[in-house]
């Protein structure tokens, strides 16, 4: 793997490559989508070291395990270790942030929900997670109303604000730190909205993150 985080002027982040804990069901209108209901308690999931690579390389995804669904998600990359924190205690180990897609086997997870098996065969495969280059922290104003979106061959295909969070970044990760020691250089996807759908190889995605945006190509496995 060589991949490592970069920010967004394109020059390598010092911090090592590590975990990528992510949340489901963080946007009503996604849990809608999916026929779901809210959990009382916060739905994670982790992603190895080997499912993070760069969102501006082109895109590999499985084609023979059925549809491959997009996630677009803000990536929130951690700097400093995280263990049992408050919510106000979040904000000093936080890096900054990224977009990134938490890649879904559809089809293959919904087998697994209906045997009551763990998700990693459908979220944690190699490339399930390309992460865009990373904007410092102190660049955004409230982290808790920044837009972003996903379009797909020109047409929008996901558009999300953080305001729209049941649970908020620095909530979200004080919940983690309970149960997950996050380490500098791990990351957090941070949950989708709506508009999850299949990706097709060919396709050329866009996403954006307040003003700053990335493209890439899907191509085949
Ligand atoms: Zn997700």
């Amino acid at each position: 793997m060589n991949y490592q985080h970069n920010d967004i002027n394109n020059q390598a982040i010092k911090l090592p490559v590590g975990k990528v804990v992510c949340v489901g069901q963080n946007y009503h209108d996604h849990i809608k989508e999916m026929g779901s209901v809210t959990n009382e308690q916060a739905v994670l999931f982790m992603k190895p070291t080997t499912a993070i690579c760069d969102l501006r390389q082109p895109l590999d995804i499985p084609t023979n395990k059925g549809e491959c669904h997009n996630e677009a998600e803000i990536a929130v990359l951690i700097k400093s270790t995280l263990s049992k924190v408050t919510p106000e205690q979040v904000t000093d180990g936080i890096w900054g942030l990224g977009i990134g897609l938490d890649l879904t086997l559809r089809e293959v997870q919904k087998t697994l929900k209906g045997l009551g098996r763990p998700w990693e065969l459908a979220k944690a495969f190699d490339c399930s997670a390309p992460l865009s280059p990373f904007t410092p922290l102190d660049q955004f104003g409230d982290i808790q109303n920044i837009d972003f979106s996903l379009t797909v061959n020109g047409q929008l295909r996901q558009r999300g604000n953080t305001k729209q969070m049941i649970r908020p970044i620095t909530q979200l990760l004080s919940i983690i730190s309970e149960s997950f020691t996050l380490l500098p250089g791990d990351v957090v996807l941070t949950g989708t909205p709506a508009g999850v759908g299949p990706l097709l190889v060919g396709d050329e995605l866009t996403m954006k993150m307040v003003d700053f945006s990335v493209s890439t190509k899907v191509i085949e496995d």
